[in-house]
């Protein structure tokens, strides 16, 4: 969900460094600033000019293109030796020229080879050395290349285990229609196993993929096997009452169940173990063990996260039963490692809602619901390593850069980033937090 995505604005305002804005109204405008040394330092990718000062500044920079300059303008101030500027080059810096602006102010031009995206901030007086404004050129030629070799290095795609629930002498529940649960959780299996499939970054897998019978177990067997990253189990509701409509979701209760309704469910779910003939053995135990595990209570987090996505994907394309991602103790959600969910699509004993069940383009709707709440999920919190994870990244906007310059940098477009981050102008406030979106390229 939306309101859950920062988008809060932080200031870059650490130890002795103070962001351009912020700074100083405090020099006195009377009495001149004074440049008194400059000096030009190189890493891998990173230009770095400091300018030693006598007192305090105001400062502001710029970028021109064609041919790409960085423009400083220092408030106030004078450059006392114009001899300083002559050995200001490197492989990037290809000059320095300075000027006086409005009279008083000091404007340094700097020329450059290729598109930088420069930052700088003002250090205050410490130990043998005074105030000192310091600019950073990160050449955004490297960076890009950077960024685009670290994305080819290993990553993976996020893998989503889709159990389409019952199946074969286990039919589930069925409606007025005749219409059997376990035909329409592998229907909708399927469509969903369609459609992750061309999401870039994830990869589907089908726990049951035609009409035989699975114990519980074992479809959690399968989904670890697969290394899934997420299991969605898919069922349709059956209840006394045919009035009741509406999907729930569900995540594993530590304790069982969370309400009367999801104890009545989870016993009705975890029979078909005993239907199959799996007995539920000793490995309960052990499961209750690792249910004690702090490491459950993450994996349940993380199911109750993605179960809220799906849930509110699913409240905008129809009834919800349930508000709220209820807990229960399926058997099929206890995955100790694996966030699981579990889905009531409908109430298939609705005979409303079992027409909508066995209507493919709504099938496909609730499919495109549950991927859109994953993928949401995903965006926010995929594993690292994953092709997804790359979504995660997030760009701090410091002073002097633009949209563009950090499209650049991140080798994506300024209207990706446009999108990613639901910006409706190219303006860009200094300390701003932007989502760096995944591109396939
Ligand atoms: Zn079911």
């Amino acid at each position: 969900m939306a309101n859950r995505r920062n988008f809060l604005k932080k200031f870059v305002g650490m130890g002795g460094i103070v962001a351009a804005p912020m700074m100083a109204r405090v020099a006195e405008a009377s009495q001149k600033a004074s440049v008194q040394n400059i000096r030009l330092s190189q890493s891998s990718n990173r230009t770095r000019l400091v300018f030693d000062l006598d007192r305090s500044i105001d400062h502001s920079l710029f970028r021109l293109h064609n041919p790409e300059r960085v423009v400083v303008d220092i408030k106030n101030t004078q450059l006392l030796d114009s001899g300083l500027v002559e050995q200001m080059h490197n492989s990037l810096l290809t000059g320095l020229r300075t000027g006086v602006r409005n009279k008083t102010d000091l404007r340094i031009v700097l020329d450059l080879k290729n598109t930088v995206t420069p930052r700088s901030f003002l250090l205050r007086p410490e130990a043998n050395a005074g105030y000192r404004l310091v600019l950073d050129l990160e050449d955004s030629n490297s960076t890009a290349v950077t960024y685009k070799k670290k994305q080819k290095a290993k990553l993976r795609d996020v893998i989503v285990a889709i159990d389409a629930g019952h199946g074969g002498k286990d039919p589930g529940a069925s409606g007025h229609l005749g219409t059997r649960e376990k035909d329409i959780t592998l229907q909708i299996a399927r469509k969903l196993h369609a459609i992750i499939k061309k999401y870039p970054g994830m990869k589907p897998v089908l726990i049951r993929n035609g009409d035989y019978y699975m114990g519980l177990r074992e479809r959690v067997q399968k989904a670890r096997e697969h290394k899934a990253d997420l299991l969605i189990s898919l069922h349709a509701d059956a209840y006394r009452n045919t009035n009741a409509r509406g999907s729930s979701v569900y995540a594993l209760s530590v304790d069982g169940a969370s309400s009367e309704t999801a104890r009545w469910l989870a016993e009705k779910e975890n029979s078909s173990d005993l239907i199959g003939g799996v007995k539920l053995d000793n490995k309960d135990d052990m499961v209750a063990e690792v249910l004690l595990d702090l490491s459950l209570t993450g994996t349940i987090q993380s199911s109750l996260d993605v179960g809220d996505e799906v849930l509110g994907e699913l409240k905008r394309i129809g009834r919800v039963h349930k508000r709220r991602v209820q807990q229960a103790g399926f058997a099929v959600l206890k995955s100790p490692d694996v966030p699981s969910i579990l889905l009531e699509t409908a109430f298939i004993s609705n005979p409303r809602e079992e027409r909508k069940l066995r209507s493919p383009a709504h099938q496909h709707k609730t499919a495109k619901a549950i991927l859109r709440g994953v993928s949401d999920y995903f965006s926010r919190k995929a594993p690292p390593g994953t092709w997804l994870s790359l979504n995660n990244k997030e760009h701090t906007t410091i002073n002097g850069e633009t949209l563009a310059g950090i499209a650049k940098q991140y080798d994506v477009t300024s209207m990706d980033l446009k999108m990613a981050n639901r910006l409706t102008s190219d303006h860009l406030q200094v300390g701003q937090a932007l989502r760096i979106p995944y591109t396939v390229a």
